[in-house]
């Protein structure tokens, strides 16, 4: 006999409750000074269902800075672009370091390890702004999630890309050495500028999990059954994520919650229970692998509520 559907209302607001209650809450990412003052005792948290019904709690209309999750849609649209050939300068494996490390950079001749840490970002973006005004580009992506999430409210915080570009002195860095291998081939300036903006977008819970359910159902809208990405695309988006989602802390993630999930350093994971449901969760303070601490064990307590872990 199969066991009853989860009551996802109950779950949602009672991980909610319990998150509200605690006080190991991180620190805020202090190295973009505009995300460094944002507060800690916010948290939100959306599961859309197969039926496209939004379960929330907490903060989850609030919107804030999806900063490295973008990276999960700008990899959608490269691939869409320039299909397997992204992989000649990007690679597929976990780090194993931080977001913004630079040590491999070199013994692998310039060539990012995988498309989520923050060299790996930069080459996709390089990828997506070729032939293309930085404006068309940053156009295409909000488009994107115009459409994806049903929401053209979705916008860029422009005070959060100028922080980011004033202090990003390791993006620059990661970006010149790149372009030294001749993986870059547009202006160092240019896919920065682009990099920092995709960065800077800003979306609730609600509106996050509603842009990442292709990745949940096989590359379609479930309510609409419109095909954004192939099933195969969306299976194997998935599996980056659940390798490379959280840096140096991917193990860590799939071994407590065994979701595919992409973080940011604004405190947002957005993960994918595939065919099941896709949620989203925000707690700005960070762990110190730069992940959400209250969102990932936010995820821990609704995977193991749920039973959605892949493994079963
Ligand atoms: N925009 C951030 C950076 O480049 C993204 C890092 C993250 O969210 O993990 O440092």
């Amino acid at each position: 006999m199969s066991s009853p559907p989860p009551d996802l209302d109950l779950i949602v607001r009672e991980i909610a409750a319990e998150m509200r209650l605690r006080t190991d809450r991180g620190e805020a990412a202090k190295y973009i000074p505009e995300l460094a003052g944002v507060d800690v005792n916010q948290f939100g948290l959306a599961v859309i269902d197969r039926e496209g019904v939004v379960h929330k709690g907490g903060d989850a209309d609030v919107p804030f800075s999806i900063q490295s999750i973008s990276k999960v849609f700008t990899l959608t649209l490269a691939l869409g672009l320039v299909g397997d050939r992204l992989w000649k300068r990007v690679g597929r494996e976990p780090s194993g370091d931080p977001f913004n490390s630079i040590v491999q950079l070199e013994h692998e001749r310039g060539i990012p390890r995988n498309p989520f840490i923050n060299a790996g970002a930069i080459a996709v973006t390089d990828a997506l702004l070729s032939g293309h005004q930085p404006k068309e580009t940053l156009g295409e992506i909000l488009r994107f999630l115009h459409f994806v999430a049903e929401d053209p409210s979705i916008r860029m915080d422009e005070a959060v890309a100028a922080s980011e570009k004033r202090t990003g002195f390791r993006n620059f860095a990661l970006a010149n050495y790149m372009k030294s291998f001749g993986v870059l081939e547009n202006p160092v300036e240019l896919a920065l500028g682009v990099y920092f903006h995709h960065c800077s977008i800003a979306m609730s819970c609600i509106q996050l999990a509603m842009a990442g359910r292709y990745l949940a159902y096989g590359g379609r809208n479930p309510t609409t059954g419109l095909s954004v990405i192939s099933a195969e695309r969306a299976r194997r988006i998935n599996a980056l994520m659940l390798t490379c989602g959280h840096y140096d802390g991917s193990g860590e993630f799939a071994y407590r919650v065994g979701l595919p999930g992409k973080s940011g350093v604004g405190g947002g994971i957005l993960a994918v229970a595939p065919g099941r449901a896709s949620i989203a969760v925000w707690a700005p303070g960070l762990d110190r692998w730069g992940n959400s601490h209250l969102g990932r064990i936010a995820l821990e307590h609704l995977a193991k509520r749920t039973g959605w872990s892949i493994f079963g």
